[in-house]
């Protein structure tokens, strides 16, 4: 009876570990069943629930994204076109590619979440990033009524960001992906964690198999599982500056590291900023900053949203007091009145 009332439980379909109810569940294995829903209805979009944060109740339907699937469109000389629906685990393409030798998507091994989800914040890992792959992807166009494909370069792909986060959000579900992948593929090493990690394992010529596995040990021993410690992985977004903000912020803290982006801004690690300030491993009742790695935050056990919410913004705060920079959140938040 209890449950009824609250609506559908949600705390097994978020890593953060939130108990929170939506009104419904829905659960999509067919792009048809999406022809239910119009713009302007109450829903929201989920695929494994990994960067989000619930911060309430949700009025109207959740959908969760569980269309599945790989198959191979095209293969030949210029490469392998691979479609996967939506609802397909991330990391299991990824095995499904290295099983046929297919590269280009091993970096971004055992990234959390679905396929659909990938295109959204243009996923991205040691180095390379969705987009360096993305095809096209099949969406259904909640205005027109009907399923259409969106194009790499359509999709205004940036550092975890795209049109689907943005200007398309609530307008396009994306039902299928499909990514161009390469046989023989030159793995990316250009990370130094990664080379040292295949250094250690005396591999001078690593396979995409051998970078994905090193990736994957890497991965494990600095990120919370979420099944153990909620958490959705890096909360903010590293922040960029232009070159003469960051020339201001050089003489006044010399010590603060930046990356050079190819048009010419930096990229300023928040989990640097974050960890500066004193933040790393710090808790404040059921919300803390993860010890190894300052940029994610965990559910201790219990939080509510709100919780890991207020946390998020005193951090976020403390970085603005102290360097004047605006943490921009990487997680997407969840929230009604
Ligand atoms: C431990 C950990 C490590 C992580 N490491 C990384 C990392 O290295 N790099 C990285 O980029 N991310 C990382 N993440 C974040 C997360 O894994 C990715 O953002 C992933 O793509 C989210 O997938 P999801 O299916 O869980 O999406 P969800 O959390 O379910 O949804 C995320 C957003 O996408 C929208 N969405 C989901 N599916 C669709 C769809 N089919 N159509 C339209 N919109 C949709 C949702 O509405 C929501 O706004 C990490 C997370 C965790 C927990």
């Amino acid at each position: 009876m209890e449950q009824s009332r609250k609506g559908a439980p949600l705390l097994a379909y978020n890593s953060f570990g939130i108990e929170a109810y939506a009104e419904d569940l829905m659960h999509i294995r067919q792009a048809e069943q999406l022809a239910a829903y119009h713009p302007g209805m109450p829903f929201r979009i989920l695929g494994g629930g990994t960067n989000i944060l619930i911060a309430s109740n949700l009025q109207g339907a959740v959908l969760r994204m569980e269309i599945d699937g790989i198959e191979v469109l095209e293969d030949n000389a210029q490469g392998v076109w691979v479609r996967a629906g939506a609802g397909q685990v991330w990391h299991g393409l990824v095995e499904w590619a290295l099983e046929r030798d297919l590269g280009g998507i091993e970096n971004l091994s055992l990234i959390p979440g679905t396929v659909g989800a990938a295109p959204v914040q243009n996923i991205g890992a040691y180095g390379v990033e969705l987009s360096e792959v993305f095809a096209w992807a099949e969406v259904w166009d909640l205005e027109m009524r009907s399923i259409r494909k969106v194009k790499g370069e359509e999709a205004g792909f940036g550092y975890r960001d795209s049109h689907f986060k943005g200007a398309w959000k609530g307008r396009y579900i994306i039902t299928h992906v499909v990514l161009h992948l390469r046989r023989n593929a030159r793995p990316n090493t250009s990370y130094t964690v990664v080379r040292e990690a295949l250094e250690k394992k005396g591999i001078g010529d690593p396979s995409i198999r051998d970078v994905s596995e090193a990736i994957v040990e890497i991965r494990k021993t600095k990120l919370p599982d979420p099944s153990a410690l909620g958490n959705a992985g890096s909360f903010f977004k590293n922040c960029s500056v232009d070159a003469r903000r960051y020339s201001e912020l050089k003489l006044r803290f010399p010590g603060m590291p930046a990356f050079q982006q190819p048009d010419g801004s930096f990229k300023i690690p928040s989990g640097w900023l974050i960890e500066s300030c004193g933040w790393k491993g710090k808790q404040q009742g059921r919300v803390a900053c993860y010890a190894k790695q300052a940029l994610v935050l965990v559910n201790c056990g219990g939080a509510t949203g709100l919780e890991i919410l207020e946390f998020a913004g005193e951090v976020a705060r403390t970085v603005e007091d102290t360097y004047g920079l605006l943490l921009e959140p990487e997680v997407n938040i969840w929230e009604d009145n």
